[in-house]
């Protein structure tokens, strides 16, 4: 492996302007696979939902899951496309031990889906990216390779496959080139992704997680020097699997492309893997042409040719556009503007929204998601659905504050134990003994003490000024370690001495 040369992304950018694609992978939520009656359910053992069309067994004939053209039929629309009238799968060829027919059904040149667009918010202006298709495939199996260091296959004993998930329905999302300005690059990026996201959860097609796989993003990415009409050699890191990531992937390649162009060198056109916990890129494979995969329509499977009626009865079933849904609950949520970009780029609308149905006010949703999550995401390089907190959880811990149970300070140790697998907010509270005291009893022993122990402000708040209280509050708080009611300690304070 040679040392890479990496130029800072201002640097590359007074230079080179990034052209990006992003590629999306969606797992549709279907009961069943995509050419036969297999259930697609999480987490079952190895290879027990299998059968010999998905095992590619011979003489096994597939057959369309109507619901997943459904499912690819709103996702079409919702993405702003026109539906096929009249499309076709396609046999991709190529070789992977996890993919036991050697090709993977796919569609090439009649896509059910194609010439749509959405409109994404970065800092407050509207990039348009333009979606050149969205076709549905099946996903492969998994290998899991053992024995070796990194888990994968190089230096491992051997390998093991699990063909449960081979066959279910994908939805694979192909934007055009995406030409934004260079510094913007990066953050549309990750907004395009979020958006999407948001877009396809909104339909109920899928579960979208970026950390379980069902939605899982490819960012190319090439270079041209400024004024130039002609594209660069991209590159294809995949399988990037969080928005923070997305938008380190892009630039930590631009910083790479750069310095291979600087240095007089060529790109290779090559798939490239994103490591997490460096945000850096290794070489993957080679990147093959379309031409090597030999495309021929798949003769086993029926075309697909949805009535227009039928199309016309799904769009009635799409859900509100995101931006009428953003305007909506801005307005319900009494957000400002800025409150309402900063939700959105954080990616946190939803949990928010899913907060603010559990019960928060959207002011409490908005403070825990955007502040004490949002540093815990950043800190962990996770994205905020995939802390290990739901906002139902986020919601129960509010109202155990406004209960008086607890109070913010005690919230966060709460969120540490829900997160740490401790259990509901309840039990973490009872298990780390988190619970405010508000009985007068105790609480009136601690003024007591806290009294005696600081007479100067004592006598302040005898003379009138209730304001010297907080040192006295203070005092109470740090004996009680933070689970004093304070609202309570100042009224007690302020009886005893007025
Ligand atoms: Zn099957």
């Amino acid at each position: 492996m040679t040392t890479e040369t990496l130029v800072p992304v201002d640097d590359a950018l007074t230079r080179y302007d990034p052209v990006m694609g992003l590629e999306i992978h969606i797992e549709l939520n279907t009961a069943t696979k995509m050419f036969c009656g297999c259930p697609t359910e999480f987490g079952a053992a190895p290879n027990t939902q299998v059968c010999p069309v998905c095992l590619a067994l011979p003489g096994a004939l597939p057959v369309v899951n109507a619901k997943a053209i459904e499912s690819a039929i709103r996702i079409g629309l919702a993405l702003n496309c026109e539906i096929a009238e009249w499309c076709r799968f396609a046999r991709k060829n190529y070789f992977y031990p996890d993919m036991p027919k050697n090709f993977q059904t796919s569609q090439y040149d009649e896509p059910i889906a194609f010439d749509g667009h959405v409109d994404v918010e970065v800092d407050g202006e509207t990039y348009r990216i333009e979606i050149e298709r969205a076709h549905m495939e099946e996903d492969t199996g998994k290998s899991l390779h053992v024995g070796g260091s990194t888990g994968r296959i190089h230096g491992a004993d051997f390998s093991l496959v699990d063909y449960n998930r081979a066959g279910i329905p994908l939805i694979e999302i192909v934007t055009r080139t995406i030409e934004v300005p260079g510094d913007k690059a990066p953050a549309v990026a990750r907004a395009y992704v979020s958006y999407v996201r948001d877009l396809i959860g909104g339909l109920g097609v899928s579960d979208v997680r970026m950390d379980q796989g069902s939605l899982r993003a490819d960012v190319n990415l090439s270079l041209k020097p400024k004024g130039s009409t002609t594209l660069g050699t991209r590159s294809e890191t995949k399988n990037v699997n969080s928005f923070r990531s997305v938008e380190r992937a892009v630039r930590y390649e631009i910083s790479r492309h750069a310095g291979i162009l600087d240095a007089g060198g060529s790109v290779l056109q090559e798939t490239r893997h994103f490591h997490e916990d460096t945000g850096t890129t290794s070489s993957g494979r080679e990147k093959s042409d379309a031409d090597d995969y030999r495309y021929f329509p798949e003769p086993d499977l029926a075309p697909v040719s949805p009535s227009r009626e039928w199309v016309e009865e799904l769009r009635a079933t799409l859900p509100e556009p995101p931006a009428v849904r953003r305007a909506r609950l801005q307005t319900d949520w009494g957000f400002t503007d800025l409150e309402m970009r900063d939700t959105i780029g954080a990616g946190a609308l939803q949990v928010v929204a899913e907060t603010i149905e559990a019960g928060a006010s959207p002011q409490a949703a908005r403070k825990w998601w955007l502040g004490e999550m949002a540093r815990r995401a950043n800190e962990q390089g996770a994205d905020l659905d995939a802390l290990g907190i739901t906002p139902l959880q986020v919601a129960e811990i509010q109202a155990l504050i406004d209960a008086g149970r607890i109070n913010d300070k005690l919230a966060r140790s709460v969120f540490d134990g829900v997160i740490a697998g401790e259990g509901t907010p309840e039990e973490v509270i009872v298990g780390r003994k988190l619970e405010v005291v508000s009985d007068d009893g105790a609480l009136g022993e601690a003024v007591d003490r806290a009294i005696a122990g600081d007479p100067d402000a004592a006598q302040k708040i005898r003379d009138g000024k209730q304001a010297a209280a907080g040192a006295l509050i203070g005092a109470v708080m740090k004996e009680m370690r933070g689970q004093a009611d304070a609202g309570r300690v100042r009224e007690l304070i302020l009886e005893k001495l007025t």
